[in-house]
């Protein structure tokens, strides 16, 4: 009997099993890990069922994520180990280049099931929904990238983190739990596959086109063994420190958000885990007065690691329109029209802003170091987000470099937490406040206390709650 729960699990089409299939097939997208993979876990179980042994297909492309080379190579990395944690446990893992519409449905002509993992974005959405179509045999999706599944948690776009934080918990406790770990009852790394050698990354990427050649984020190496180093370097030196997260210059966060965003590390281990910590707290390297904090700390990184993560989720799964002005609330994109009649000081083209060529030397040395490196702290990313509202004539056209730029440079952008942190600049899940130029009623973020107005209520970089 499974323990994954039942509302992860999502029959996607009518099809049956097909008795003649030599294998269960999991196309892996979302969840690059093999440790904690409900996806995975569960097409292992299927395999026990039909005593079947397990492939697991990666289709490589430059369409959606895969677009920046940045992001190609993450994912390469992860693969190149999970290609040897597989094969321990007797599964092959197939890398091949195309798309998994092509892929998928020629992998499943000698496949007795298919299983897929979730993701949440339109294209995400399109994709699994044609490949359950195109298949002939039943196809099964295992949501296991959230703690509480999307439309388990809340059955709209909820409007704020306080509308959403009570649906979370008051369905938190039946999904903290991890899926057994299982080995199919037959190996599939005899089975003789077309696909890429994953020895040599720069051969692979020769051979793909990339809309964004932008260079590899060598601080953020891809993979699961990464993600668990810094996940415990995080409990041992970040944690106890956490309440100083607005100031980027300690570097108390997590850096986990490129592996959270490829699924290289499970968001319930890690939430199990926090919950165990105060029971075994000699892990966390502080001093008493820390200590005495920690529960805050504590219950402030799982509000991010859930709460807001999990409502950037929601956002892109009940807004149609998250990828534009246009799904920002009401409120919002009212106040920003109406000052879109305010005067700038200084406008700037979309490439000027790429190239760090603007009036604000701090927005500057922010945008070279997120091109160079693709990671921003969590509060620098508030500033960036915001500053272009400042430069440009239209809050839309704002709305739309910031986003274009978070997408193309960030190691974890096009993910739900880029479009909602992006959208949170321009007034998302945020409330009004005093009115003032330019800005509206939206959150204003500047380097000083005093800019850009001399107004008390404007508030500096490190005063945002
Ligand atoms: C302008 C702007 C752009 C952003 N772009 C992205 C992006 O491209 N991809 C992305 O995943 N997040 C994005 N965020 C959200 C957040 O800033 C990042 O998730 C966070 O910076 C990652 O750093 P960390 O892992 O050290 O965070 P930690 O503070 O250690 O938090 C742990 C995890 O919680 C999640 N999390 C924390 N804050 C948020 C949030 N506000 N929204 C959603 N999830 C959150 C992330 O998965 C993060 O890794 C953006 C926010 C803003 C304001």
């Amino acid at each position: 009997m499974s323990k994954i729960p039942e509302e992860r699990i999502q029959l996607l089409n009518l099809c049956p099993e097909n008795p003649k299939g030599k294998y269960i097939l999991y196309w892996m997208d979302a969840s690059v890990r093999q440790k904690n993979n409900s996806a995975l876990e569960y097409a292992i179980e299927l395999g026990i069922e039909h005593k079947k042994g397990v492939i697991v297909l990666y289709c490589l492309h430059t369409k959606g994520r895969l677009s920046s080379r940045r992001r190609a190579r993450f994912a390469l990395e992860s693969l190149r180990e999970l290609e040897k944690t597989l094969a321990a446990r007797g599964i092959q893992l197939a890398v091949v280049y195309g798309t998994a519409q092509e892929l998928v449905p020629s992998f499943c002509v000698s496949a007795c099931a298919l299983v897929m993992d979730c993701a949440y974005l339109r294209e995400d959405r399109i994709v699994r929904n044609e490949i359950a179509r195109n298949v002939s045999c039943t196809c099964i999706q295992v949501e296991d990238n959230v703690v509480v599944p999307v439309e388990t948690a809340s059955s709209h776009a909820d409007y704020s983190a306080k509308s959403f934080r009570p649906k979370l918990a008051a369905n938190l406790n039946r999904f903290l739990t991890l899926p057994d770990r299982n080995v199919p009852p037959v190996s599939t790394l005899n089975v003789n596959l077309m696909k890429l050698d994953l020895s040599d990354f720069d051969r692979i990427e020769n051979q793909l086109t990339f809309p964004y050649d932008v260079a590899t984020a060598i601080d953020f190496p891809g993979g699961e063994t990464m993600a668990d180093q810094r996940w415990r370097r995080f409990l041992k030196y970040g944690l106890a420190r956490y309440d100083q997260r607005r100031n980027p210059a300690a570097s108390v966060t997590s850096a986990l958000g490129p592996y959270l965003s490829f699924g290289c590390i499970s968001p319930v281990e890690i939430l199990i885990r926090l919950r165990e910590i105060l029971k075994d707290d000699y892990l966390i390297s502080c001093t008493d007065e820390q200590r005495e904090l920690l529960p805050l700390n504590i219950a402030a990184f799982e509000d991010e690691i859930l709460t807001r993560r999990e409502l950037a989720v929601n956002f892109v799964w009940f807004t149609p329109q998250y990828d534009t002005f246009e799904g920002l609330p009401r409120w919002a994109q009212k106040t920003l029209e109406l000052r879109s009649a305010d005067d700038r000081e200084y406008i700037f083209s979309f490439s000027e802003m790429k190239n760090g060529k603007t009036c604000d030397c701090y927005w500057n040395l922010t945008q070279l170091e997120l091109v160079k490196n693709g990671w921003l702290p969590p509060h620098t990313r508030m500033y960036w987000g915001k500053q272009p509202l400042l430069w440009t004539r239209e809050p839309a056209e704002a709305f739309r470099y910031a986003l274009r730029l978070n997408n193309i440079y960030q190691l974890d952008g096009l993910s739900p937490g880029g479009f909602a942190g992006v959208s949170w600049c321009y007034g998302l899940h945020d409330f009004p406040f005093h009115a003032r130029p330019v800005w509206g009623y939206i959150r204003p973020m500047t380097r000083h206390p005093k800019l850009p107005m001399d107004d008390p209520d404007c508030l500096s970089i490190n005063q945002i709650d």
